[in-house]
């Protein structure tokens, strides 16, 4: 599989607008933000170079981010590369015997493409393969 870049960074948080104050002190600006329905929450874009952090607050108290935030606090809840070839890259993480989350792709934010790989089978980081519909 060929990982391109580290797309985003995904982060939990209660109230994304007092998360993105503490970016902003860093001089990053939120660009958009979207309501992502298939993961129940909201999502507060934050570029920083090639790269985004995605503010990540739960629209419905049983989305998978506020299960995160009840057991492990606020903060970083996954990592999400770039991959060319989403379907070849799960099954190649699926031949490596990894626990996939999504056996096949479903829609994320900005229309992409995207699969969680679960942390248990990477030391305990949940890691997101997409691929942006560009
Ligand atoms: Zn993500």
């Amino acid at each position: 599989m060929r990982i391109t870049k580290v797309d985003h960074i995904g982060i939990a948080t209660r109230n994304a607008q007092e998360v993105a104050a503490v970016y902003k002190e860093f001089g990053l600006a939120v660009e958009a933000t979207e309501e992502v329905p298939s993961q129940k929450v909201r999502v507060t874009f934050i570029p920083v170079g090639e790269t985004r952090l995605e503010l990540l607050e739960p629209t419905s108290e049983d989305s998978a981010v506020a299960k995160f935030i009840e057991t492990r606090g606020e903060g970083v809840q996954h990592i999400a590369f770039a991959v060319e070839d989403l379907d070849g890259a799960l099954a190649e993480c699926e031949r490596a015997g990894m626990r996939l989350i999504d056996q096949t792709p479903r829609q994320g934010a900005h229309h992409n493409a995207i699969a969680f790989i679960h942390p248990k089978s990477t030391k305990g980081v949940l890691i997101e393969l997409c691929k942006r519909r560009s």
